[in-house]
C-alpha cells in the first residue's frame, strides 16, 4: 500500500513537504503534477527537483506551484518509490495537495510508518530507528549529535562486537556438547570465564553512560528554590536570555507542569517553573512541605538561592534542611545591596558547600552559576562523539538484563556447573542484546516502538 503524510512541521516553516511511499507513488505524482517543460516524471528525473504545479484534475483547479522530485527505490529513505512535494502556499494548500494524493490511492502514514518501512526493508536496524525518534525530539545541540551518533550505528556496533563474543562462546559450548569425546576445540572454563568478562566490562561500560544519556535526552530536572523575593525569576529570566533551548512541539505529549530548557554548553536543563504552577511561586507556600520535599528529591539539580540584603529566616532554614542531601548549587543574591547575611555562617550550615554570590539583576554571577551547573555533572565538557552513549531507556533495560545473564554466567562458570546450563544464560545474554537492534524482536514491541514517531517521519 502506497502512504503519504505531510512531513514538515505544520505551519512553522515557509515550505511544505508531502511524502509519498510506496509502488503507486510515481503514478500517483504524476497525476496531479503538470510540469512547466516535464512532460511525464520518469527514470531519468529520478533525484532531481522539477517545477510545476500540482493540480485538481477532477475540478480543473490550481491547487499550488511546487517542485516534485521523483526518488527510485531501492535507494531511499524507506526504500521503496518516493515522491516528495515541496509546496510554497503555506498550511492550507499543503493539506490540498496531501488530500488529493490520498484521493487518488494513497493511504495516509501512521505515525513512524515511512520509518517502520525503513526498519522492515532492512535500511535501518532498531536502534538506529529510534534514534531518529530521539532527534525529532532533541532538546539540544549535543543530544541531536548523540542521536545521530547512534544513527550512524555506533551502539548497534558496539552491540553487534558484543554479541560476536557471546556467539563464539555459544559455539565452544556447543562443539563441546556435541562431540564430547572428539578432542575438537574443548572449550575450558578459563577461556569461558575470560569472554564473559570481557562481555560483562562492555556491557557496563555501556551502561556507565546511560545517566549521561538520560540527561542528553530529557534534560537535568532542576529546580530553583528559595522564599519569596530572593530573586528567583530574576535567575530563570536572565539564564534563559542567554541559553534558551529551541523545543520542537511534539504532538500527543502533554504537560502538567510549565517547564523551560535552556541550554548549558550542550548540558540541556529542564527548570521546573515553580511560578508556572501557581501564582507565587513559594514552592513551600504553594505546595505544602510535603510536595515540594517531593520535587525536590525528583530533581537532579536543585539550585537554592538566599537573599543577603535581608537577615536569615525560618524559610531559608526550612529549605538548607529540604536540600541537604540533594545535588544543589548555593547562590547568595544580591550582593550589590548592604549586607546583611553571615556568608561564613551560612557556609557553616551547609556543610562548606561553596556559596555564589550574585548579583543577577546587574548580570554578576551567572557565569559562575553556569560554569558550577557544568562542573558538578561532568567535570568537564561532554565529548559526545567520543563514545557510544545510550540515551534510550528501552536499550538501558535490555543492557540491564543482559548484564544479569552474563553475571550469572560468569557464577557458574566459576563454580564449574554443567556447561549445557550455563548455555542458557549465554543465549539470553545474546537474545537480549538482540532485541536493541531489532534482531529478535517481536511485532508487538515493533508496534510500541514505531507508535511514538509523529506522523510523516
Ligand atoms: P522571586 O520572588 O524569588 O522570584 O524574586 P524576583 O526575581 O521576582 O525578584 C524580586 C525583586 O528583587 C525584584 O524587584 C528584582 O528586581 C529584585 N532583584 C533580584 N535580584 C536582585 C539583585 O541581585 N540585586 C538587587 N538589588 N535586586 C534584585
Ligand atoms: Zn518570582
Amino acid at each position: 500500500m502506497t502512504i503519504a503524510a505531510i512531513s514538515t512541521a505544520v505551519g512553522e516553516a515557509g515550505i511544505g513537504i508531502v511524502r509519498i511511499s510506496g509502488k503507486d507513488a510515481l503514478n500517483i505524482g504524476n497525476y496531479i503534477f503538470e510540469g512547466n517543460k516535464v512532460q511525464e516524471l520518469k527514470d531519468d528525473h529520478n533525484r532531481k527537483l522539477v517545477y510545476g504545479h500540482i493540480v485538481d484534475r477532477q475540478n480543473n483547479q490550481l491547487i499550488d506551484e511546487v517542485l516534485i522530485s521523483y526518488m527510485k527505490g531501492p535507494h531511499t529513505y524507506t526504500r521503496e518509490d518516493m515522491v516528495e512535494v515541496y509546496c510554497h502556499g503555506g498550511i492550507i494548500s499543503v493539506k490540498k495537495v496531501l488530500e488529493l494524493i490520498l484521493s487518488n490511492g494513497a493511504r495516509l502514514a501512521e505515525p513512524g510508518e515511512f520509518t517502520k518501512r525503513a526498519f522492515l526493508n532492512g535500511r535501518l536496524d532498531l536502534s538506529q530507528s529510534e534514534a531518529i525518534i530521539d532527534m525529532i525530539r532533541a532538546k539540544t545541540d549535543k543530544s541531536f549529535e548523540a542521536s545521530l551518533n547512534q544513527l550512524e550505528g555506533s551502539l548497534s556496533r558496539k552491540i553487534k562486537e558484543i554479541r560476536n563474543i557471546l556467539l563464539e562462546m555459544i559455539a565452544h559450548v556447543e562443539v563441546s556438547i556435541d562431540f564430547p569425546d572428539e578432542d575438537i576445540e574443548e572449550v575450558t572454563y578459563e577461556d569461558l570465564e575470560k569472554s564473559g568478562n570481557k562481555v560483562k566490562e562492555e556491557l557496563e561500560q555501556l551502561l556507565s553512560t546511560a545517566e549521561r544519556g538520560k540527561i542528553l535526552r530529557d534534560g537535568l530536572n532542576t529546580v530553583i528554590l528559595g522564599k519569596p523575593n530572593v530573586g528567583k525569576s530574576s535567575l530563570l529570566n536572565a539564564v534563559l536570555r542567554e541559553n534558551r533551548a529551541i523545543v520542537t512541539d511534539i504532538p500527543g505529549t502533554t504537560r502538567d507542569i510549565i517547564e523551560e530548557y535552556v541550554n548549558i554548553d550542550g548540558i540541556p536543563l529542564r527548570i521546573i517553573d515553580t511560578a508556572g504552577i501557581r501564582n507565587t511561586d513559594d514552592l513551600v507556600e504553594q505546595i505544602g512541605v510535603d510536595k515540594a520535599k517531593e520535587t525536590v528529591e525528583k530533581a537532579d539539580l536543585i539550585i537554592a538561592v538566599f537573599d543577603a540584603s535581608r537577615e536569615m529566616s525560618d524559610e531559608d532554614y526550612e529549605i538548607i534542611e529540604l536540600i541537604k542531601d540533594k545535588k544543589s548549587i548555593i547562590l547568595l543574591n544580591k550582593t550589590d545591596l548592604p549586607t546583611k547575611y553571615d556568608e561564613a555562617y551560612l557556609k557553616s550550615i551547609i556543610n562548606n558547600r561553596e556559596i555564589i554570590t550574585t548579583s543577577i539583576t546587574s548580570g554578576v554571577g551567572v557565569d559562575l552559576l553556569e560554569r558550577s551547573i557544568k562542573n558538578i555533572f561532568y567535570s568537564g565538557e561532554v565529548e559526545v562523539y567520543s563514545d557510544t552513549i545510550v540515551t534510550n531507556v528501552r536499550h538501558k533495560n535490555q543492557l540491564v538484563k543482559a548484564l544479569q545473564n552474563i553475571n550469572q554466567a560468569i557464577k557458574d562458570i566459576k563454580g564449574n556447573v554443567p556447561i549445557d546450563c550455563i548455555e542458557v544464560d549465554l543465549k539470553n545474554c545474546w537474545e537480549n542484546l538482540g532485541e536493541i537492534s531489532g534482531d529478535t524482536i517481536g511485532e508487538d514491541i515493533l508496534d510500541k516502538i514505531f507508535s511514538e514517531f509523529c506522523i510523516g517521519k
